[in-house]
């Protein structure tokens, strides 16, 4: 038995020398883009921008039943969030029918496909037999060798592949190694529709050839449309592009990934308040490695990105990894910039809440000390809630207990006189309340805490002292007053 080889041997894994990569993203956009779907988009856009390659777009709208303009909106907007931008205009695959349907009559015409003149009833009856042999579902070629002229007159047909029958189809995958597919397994597939529409195995090879796809980094989910899709690429004799499947996410518990476990789409994670940098670093980390290094700047990993190093077993999805990723890139973010994107979140919530220049200067300010201490721009957002509006903030619980009578009382008798007469700098307003504590015999943090539940309506923040200075007098004063007891 001759093993047809259907792929570059492992050796030839590298491409010639004057042949630029070319890769490419092909969401089906009947649904929105996951995790799973940005790690291969970001994949194949490192490998681009490492290469000097191309980064093409593809929307697989073939199914029109379930593909919708919302998801490809949403697809478009998660890439440019994640800000992996692809070259050139994007090619919807459905307006490429007529292109698809040409090679399905070549293939005809040059004998490596046939006419399939098998009616719905007989398929279901070949089925329900091999069903009850307990054999594979096959379709067994009986119109492979047949003459069309035996069809009925009129009777509607398919195009098949003339798939080779025995010998095998070898996926050379760059992260799998080889996988092997005995041939006698795969059965003449469908290329184009008794209503004359192309399939999606025909749509993908005909559009990466047409592309000038070198490599296909895709989810490993496609390994066995690989072995088929080979068989039609040597049918065509076209070149064979590089193959590399990627190993499926998995929740931390190892089961498959779930909404629970956050397998959501993109734009969801930008709701959760997590930065494309970061986003971009927990995504080459789930399945890509250099060494030891968890942090790696998109300008490292353009550097760095080979295809040697994808991993060959699931990776876990971690929210813990990505809340201190985020938080490492939230820190190493410049103060106004990351100010910005606060205004931009409290744009986007329900109801939007836009910022007045006061309260811009005083994020900008508290920056520093707000960033050393939040995991998300949510949790920032709201770290900073009291600097937007003037006026006492509303008490969480913590500050509600927080403010006993006696702290109230603290607040009146002693804070309020001390802090009116201090002058309003962080280090002379904590030395007035130093002095406040001694005298009074308590500790710092007590005097503090009733001041900083009154200001922030939280217990915990930055540094209180920090956060008088920037509030101002004239309104910090107002807010110790409206609790003071
Ligand atoms: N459209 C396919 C998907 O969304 C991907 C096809 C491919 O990458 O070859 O799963």
């Amino acid at each position: 038995m001759r093993a047809c080889y259907a792929g570059r041997p492992p050796k030839n894994l590298t491409m010639a020398e004057n042949e630029t990569p070319v890769l490419r993203f092909a969401p089906s956009p009947t649904g929105f883009l996951h995790i799973g779907g940005a790690r291969t988009a970001l994949f194949n856009w490192l490998y681009a921008r490492h290469t000097g390659g191309k980064f093409l777009l593809r929307i697989e709208d073939t199914d029109r039943q379930r593909s919708t303009e919302a998801a490809i909106a949403a697809i478009l907007d998660g890439l440019s969030w994640l800000e992996l931008n692809w070259d050139g205009e994007p090619v919807y695959q459905y307006a490429r029918a007529a292109r698809h349907r040409e090679i399905a009559e070549q293939l005809l015409a040059e004998g490596h496909a046939y006419r399939c003149y098998a009616t719905p009833a007989e398929l279901e009856e070949m089925r329900t037999k091999q069903r009850a042999e307990g054999k594979p579902m096959r379709y067994d070629g009986r119109w492979r060798d047949r003459d069309p002229s035996e069809a009925p007159p009129d009777a509607s047909f398919v195009i098949r592949l003339k798939a080779p029958r025995s010998g095998e189809t070898i996926v050379h995958d760059v992260v799998q190694g080889d996988v092997r597919f005995a041939n006698e397994n795969l059965d003449d597939m469908v290329l184009l529709r008794s209503d004359g529409t192309p399939t999606y195995m025909l749509a993908v090879v005909v559009d990466d050839y047409d592309m000038g796809i070198t490599h296909i980094i895709r989810g490993d989910d496609h390994l066995n449309n690989a072995a088929r899709q080979l068989q039609l690429i040597h049918a065509l004799d076209w070149p064979v592009p590089i193959y590399g499947h990627l190993p499926l996410i998995h929740g931390p518990d190892g089961a498959k990934l779930s909404k629970r476990h956050g397998a959501l789409a993109v734009d969801a994670y930008r709701d959760m308040g997590y930065v494309p940098e970061a986003m971009r670093n927990y995504l080459l980390r789930l399945g890509w490695s250099h060494g030891n290094d968890e942090i790696i700047s998109t300008e490292q990993a353009i550097a760095w990105f080979d295809l040697e190093h994808i991993g060959r077993s699931p990776s876990r999805f971690d929210f813990k990894k990505l809340d201190n990723l985020n938080a490492h890139y939230l820190r190493a973010t410049p103060d106004a910039e990351l100010a910005k994107e606060v205004e931009a979140l409290l744009e986007r919530m329900q109801p939007p809440q836009s910022l007045s220049g006061v309260a811009r200067t005083r994020l900008q300010a508290l920056m520093p000390a707000l960033k050393e201490r939040v995991k998300t721009l949510i949790e920032l957002a709201t770290a900073a809630d009291f600097l937007y509006a003037d006026g006492p903030p509303a008490l969480d619980t913590q500050a509600e207990k927080a403010l006993t009578p006696d702290a109230r009382k603290l607040l009146r008798d002693d804070v309020l006189p001390a802090f009116e007469k201090s002058e309003w700098r962080a280090e002379t307003l904590e030395a007035a309340a130093r002095s406040l504590a001694e005298r009074l015999g308590m500790k710092l943090g007590q005097v503090a805490q009733p001041i900083r539940a009154a200001v922030t309506g939280k217990t915990s923040s930055p540094p209180i002292f920090e956060v008088l200075a920037v509030v101002g007098k004239e309104e910090s004063l107002a807010r110790l007053r409206a609790y003071a007891g």
